[in-house]
């Protein structure tokens, strides 16, 4: 049984007493749920003090970003090896990091090997932009971004690692895409990882949705086959809605009798 997995990418928003707050309002409205897994990625700076402030039985830490060398001269990086002990995940390959930095297929693929070979669980995003999805490169995208970043990795580490689906066209929109969309390219990641790795290390790996995910479409998303979870963005800010969203996918486990 796959975990529901509901992680909070808050990106580059909230100073270090502004997530603290957060953190405190998250930790004050939600309830521990074994059958759910809920992880937090603020900024970089606030890893380390959220840390000691957070409840275990209730949050897991990621990291948003990190570079794939352990040590050395890069200024203004911080690694994986640097991180190893302050956080269970780390997104790796975000749209934004692909599009505004420029991390490129093969800079996706050292991530994800670094944050494996340092204990991290690398959460690699994945997706098509609008023009590609247009052009009908949807399916080619996710095969190309798939086989690149999981080339350096064993079956056994596949299996453990989390894959989110983004829509890049639909991040921040407020309108998610549509039950189908999410279906197909779900069912998509898991048939290439299938093919890649084998059936077992398919039905393992956690396949997330994110993009534009509010409170009121989380029961339809995460009802869809194969949809482990979700990753939150613009909602998780909001400590009400993210609260709801985390009280929402518990409500639809208890609904299908899936709670253990
Ligand atoms: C994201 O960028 O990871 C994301 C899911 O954003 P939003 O929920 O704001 O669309």
């Amino acid at each position: 049984m796959r975990k529901t997995l509901l992680v909070a990418n808050w990106k580059m928003n909230l100073n270090v007493s502004q997530a603290s707050l957060l953190l405190h309002r998250l930790q004050e409205r939600t309830r521990i749920h074994r059958s759910i897994e809920v992880v937090l990625a603020p900024t970089m700076l606030a890893l380390q003090p959220l840390s000691l402030q957070i409840d275990r039985r209730k949050f897991r830490l990621a990291a948003q970003n990190a570079y794939y060398k352990d040590e050395g001269a890069f200024t203004g990086e911080v690694s994986f090896s640097m991180l190893r002990d302050l956080v269970h995940y780390s997104l790796v390959g975000h749209s934004e990091r692909r599009a505004h930095f420029h991390e490129d297929l093969p800079m996706v693929r050292d991530k994800v090997q670094a944050a494996v070979r340092n204990g991290i669980v690398p959460i690699l995003c994945v997706g098509e932009t609008h023009q590609e999805r247009k052009e009908g490169f949807t399916k080619r995208v996710l095969h190309d971004q798939l086989t690149t970043a999981l080339a350096n990795l064993t079956a056994r580490e596949v299996a453990e690692i989390v894959i989110a689906y983004e829509p890049v066209w639909a991040i921040g929109v407020g309108d998610p895409a549509k039950p189908a969309q999410i279906q197909e390219a779900i069912s998509y990641v898991r048939y290439q990882v299938a093919h890649l790795y084998g059936e077992k290390v398919a039905r393992e790996v956690r396949i997330l949705y994110g993009a534009s995910v509010e409170p009121e479409f989380v029961a339809g998303i995460l009802s869809l086959d194969g949809v482990d979870g979700l990753l939150v963005g613009g909602a998780s800010l909001n400590p009400y809605k993210f609260a709801d969203i985390i009280e929402a996918a518990h409500r639809l486990q208890v609904s299908i009798g899936d709670e253990s």
